[in-house]
């Protein structure tokens, strides 16, 4: 198994490792597979969306925070409910196949860590099997 660190710089942030995960198949040479790509984070997430345009994750962003305001009288006592809640729907992992020696995304597909609590630096496992 794999891992590397993600440094996050604001308390929401989404962080391209689509060249990271790549670097990781093109070291141990993988031709073909699958790799799961896990966050061990409670208020953190791995989602592949777009990477073209830093608008989505602006769009993402704004639309989260709507559903899943910061503050709604939660009941966790540690204050970062609406980053739990988010973690949990956007998900701890992604699966993404490798073909030819390369991840099989689509054009526009960039792989994101997603942070909902930070800043912080995080850690990502990355299992190919
Ligand atoms: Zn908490």
């Amino acid at each position: 198994m794999h891992s590397f660190k993600v440094k996050t710089k604001s308390r929401f942030d989404f962080v391209k490792i689509t060249h990271k995960v790549k670097k990781i198949v093109e070291q141990e040479k993988i031709e073909e597979g699958v790799i799961t790509v896990f966050v061990p984070h409670t208020t953190a997430a791995v989602t592949i969306n777009e990477g073209a345009d830093p608008d989505v994750v602006v769009d993402i962003k704004k639309e989260l925070d709507k559903v899943i305001p910061l503050r709604d009288n939660y009941s966790h006592m540690e204050g970062n409910s609406a980053a739990h809640i988010k973690s949990s729907l956007i998900g701890a992992s992604e699966q993404i196949i490798v073909e030819n020696s390369a991840l099989v995304l689509g054009t526009w597909q960039a792989l994101f860590f997603c942070e909902f609590d930070g800043p912080r630096t995080r850690k990502v496992f990355v299992k190919i099997s």
